[in-house]
């Protein structure tokens, strides 16, 4: 779909891209100058595997400051992405058929990282028909060979930010059973609504070599810098030193250009991630205003991150048929929720500008909805539906 929608583009079609899954701001000044800085030695060599000691540094000031916990460097491992800290940690922990808890609706990459490494996901529901995680739906998903669970909250794709109780609740139960809790935090300050991010850490006393808690982060979604690659994981050391052989083994270490970019982004001006954060809330509530005068459409408020994810089965059960109905009758990128494990609903991102939001939705509406008036302009094209 997004060939198909870059295709167009590049035919000069007015395509509006609600499929997106990067805010739109330039990289942090720091991060430039820190980044050139250290590429204008010349002196652009490998790291230790694990990361760059001032960079980890500034990790450790991050966690202590957001997770009131301070790593020591050697629980941390900085990798090309967030991505790869991901796959670090599945390939380390599991075994051929042990299973790996995963929350629907999920990010695409977690089933099939799970299956590279030869392991099977397991994908829990809310049996409800809601978008939040339920602990008796996940107990009954839990058998002797559940390795570990996945978790994120704010949530790619739903928006939800989990419950306080539910969280407490998941971490209790993964230190008492010994099961991995895999806390995907990659999106963790972009909370609305005055909602402050708790940490998992809170739910626990043990320390991170003892706890079953292992937390992923990265500089991609707060900093809009995703094509900086840089993510990193904090874990108990025993963990940490096997993700380091496994990296050593497949990509040696991350880029030292882009480590220093991400010491830059921690250590340089943080209100940058604040004014993100405000411009995407304020988005979350044009897009929730457009999606709430939407007949048939249902869409639970996102509390975070800069998606949402509306059940429009009463137009059409399928997610992907859908989608591409959306992408050739009105240029408009969507995601379908089957990706995500929820058919019948559509992943739409509010990362863009405003006038994307409200343009996209008026075409999406002009597509499905036959109270919605019959004409409409799709760049400077008058178009007249037909079909309803
Ligand atoms: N985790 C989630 C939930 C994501 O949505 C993404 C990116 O879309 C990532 C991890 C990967 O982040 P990175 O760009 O740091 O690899």
């Amino acid at each position: 779909m997004n060939e198909e929608a870059e295709r167009l583009k590049q035919r000069g079609e007015p395509v509006i891209h609600l499929g997106i899954g990067e805010p739109k701001n330039k990289a942090p000044i720091n991060a430039i100058l820190n980044s050139a800085a250290k590429l204008n030695t010349g002196d652009i060599k490998y790291s230790p595997t694990d990361g760059i000691l001032s960079l980890k540094e500034a990790i450790i000031d991050y966690t202590e400051e957001n997770y009131n916990r301070i790593p020591d460097p050697d629980n941390i491992i900085v990798s090309s992405g967030a991505k790869q800290s991901i796959f670090n940690v599945l390939y380390t922990l599991l075994n051929p058929q042990d299973e790996v808890i995963i929350l629907a609706p999920y990010w695409v990459s977690y089933p099939e990282m799970v299956k590279m490494v030869q392991g099977i996901p397991v994908i829990v529901t809310p049996e409800d028909g809601g978008l939040h995680p339920r602990m008796k739906d996940i107990l009954q998903a839990v058998g002797s060979a559940t390795k570990a669970i996945i978790v994120n909250s704010p949530n790619n794709p739903s928006g939800l930010v989990f419950s306080d109780e539910f969280l407490k609740e998941l971490v209790e139960f993964c230190e008492k059973k010994s099961i991995y809790l895999i806390v995907d935090d990659i999106y963790h300050k972009l909370v609305f609504d005055e909602r402050r991010p708790v940490p998992c850490y809170d739910f626990t006393e043990k320390e991170i070599d003892d706890s079953k808690i292992i937390v992923i982060n990265g500089i991609s979604k707060l900093y809009g810098m995703t094509g900086f690659r840089i993510g990193w994981a904090i874990a108990p050391e025993k963990l940490v030193r096997i993700m380091t052989n496994v990296q050593s083994q497949t990509t040696s270490c991350a880029s030292v250009i882009l480590q220093a970019a991400a010491e830059g982004a921690l250590t340089g001006i943080q209100s940058i991630v604040e004014s993100l954060r405000l411009t995407i809330e304020n988005n979350r509530n044009v897009i929730m205003k457009e999606l709430e005068a939407f007949n048939g459409v249902k869409v639970t408020k996102p509390g975070g991150t800069f998606y949402c994810l509306p059940d429009f089965s009463a137009y059409h059960k399928n997610s992907v048929e859908l989608s591409e109905l959306l992408l050739k009758r009105a240029l408009v990128v969507t995601v379908p929720g089957r990706e995500f494990g929820m058919e019948g609903r559509l992943r739409l991102s509010y990362a863009g500008s405003v006038n994307d939001i409200t343009e996209g939705i008026a075409r999406i509406k002009w597509v499905l909805d036959p109270e919605s008036p019959n004409e409409i302009y799709i760049g400077n094209r008058k178009c007249v539906r037909d079909w309803l």
